[in-house]
């Protein structure tokens, strides 16, 4: 059932009104950032057409009939046969779950090919086999390339009453006007902080101020807010803390440099990304602190001395620039630049930004 699940109610009650309307469409384009629970409520919505003994939504007035979460149909609808291996020929069929009319696409490596939107084409020409519908969810779909997109709308220009299509993606704007303009919309919301923590609670994935502080440095994604090694990210945290009080209490360029390092030991992309996601989340909160910001509305309340200090540093043009120059990397992210260039780069952009204040120690006596 879709109580079942956390966050996003606006998403819930747009999914039951549509399920008791009895006009589910064709296409869904589910939009969010990742770990919001995109892919959960789509597999909620294939329990509820596919549930053997569907229940009536009770918390509102809706009417609609939900998956009952228990019967066989509903359980296998949870289990995806994932692959055992990382040889990418084994990603590129479908990924069945236990039940034969739901599956899902991921993109072997970066694209989503051809020859698996083929796959989604053929299997939702197919009458379900054992439930009413057929449901397939297509993951990132922004990897979809002009190819393999095209072979997709050829599915969802005339997809069968019977199967339905969900486009799961935190980048909507990648996708190409066509095939955005022929999915139904709907947009994830991140999770709120205290919905997050009071998760973690019931759940006894932590307690006290881990709770807490997992909850808001997560960014509303649930998978974030429960992901295990939250000592290396806190590490993590130390060093961004460190990268961000040399620009802004020493402006030393030694001893920025070295903090740079602790940027590019990063072992891969996704590693390296978190790290700009931290070193943001700091300098935010330390802009929101100099902006007279009451201590509670911070990420990392629990570094609030540390903040103080450099929020007594900083003028207001200092951290907007920096966000913009993070920004900037985020996008040269995407074509594979030399790491380490750019982010010794980038701290040297950062460092230059310093306010005149700063400048004149380096004025010759
Ligand atoms: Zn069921």
């Amino acid at each position: 059932m879709f109580d079942d699940l956390t966050g996003n109610q606006q998403v819930k009650t747009l999914l039951r009104r549509t399920l008791a309307a009895g006009r589910v469409p064709g296409a869904f384009l589910f939009s969010g950032e990742d770990g919001v629970g995109k892919k959960l409520f789509a597999l909620e919505l294939a329990k509820a057409l596919n549930c053997r003994k569907p229940v009536e939504t009770s918390s509102d007035s809706i009417g609609a009939f939900e998956g009952c979460g228990k019967c066989p149909a509903c359980e296998r609808i949870a289990k995806f046969n994932y692959p055992q291996s990382s040889d990418s020929d084994d990603w590129k069929g479908v990924i069945w779950t236990d039940h034969p009319d739901v599956g899902m696409v991921v993109a072997p490596k970066r694209v989503i090919l051809v020859e698996q939107m083929r796959a989604v084409e053929r299997e939702a020409n197919y009458r379900p086999y054992e439930g009413k519908a057929r449901v397939f969810l297509i993951e990132d779909a922004d990897k979809l390339n002009e190819a393999s997109a095209n072979a997709l709308l050829k599915v969802l220009e005339e997809p069968p009453h019977t199967s339905h299509i969900v486009l799961l993606t935190s980048r909507p704007a990648m996708l190409l006007p066509t095939i955005r303009s022929r999915c139904q919309m709907v947009r994830f919301s991140p999770i709120a902080a205290e919905e997050l923590e009071a998760y973690l609670i019931r759940n006894k994935i932590a307690k006290g101020a881990e709770a807490h502080l997992r909850a808001r440095v997560s960014g509303g994604s649930l998978s974030r807010a429960v992901a295990e090694g939250f000592d290396d990210y806190l590490d993590q945290r130390k060093a961004m803390l460190r990268v961000l009080q040399a620009l802004a209490l020493n402006d030393d360029r030694v001893q920025l440099l070295r903090s740079a390092e602790e940027f590019n030991d990063a072992r891969h992309k996704d590693e390296y990304e978190s790290r700009l996601d931290i070193l943001e989340a700091l300098i935010r909160d330390a802009w929101a602190l100099a902006l007279n910001a009451p201590p509670d509305k911070l990420v990392n309340e629990d570094l609030l001395p540390e903040l103080t200090k450099i929020a007594e540093r900083l003028n207001s043009e200092r951290p907007a620039s920096w966000i913009s120059q993070i920004e900037e990397m985020r996008e040269q992210l995407i074509v594979n630049i030399n790491r380490k260039a750019a982010t010794d780069a980038l701290l040297l952009t950062m460092a230059a930004a310093a306010p005149p204040l700063q400048r004149r120690r380096f004025v010759p006596k």
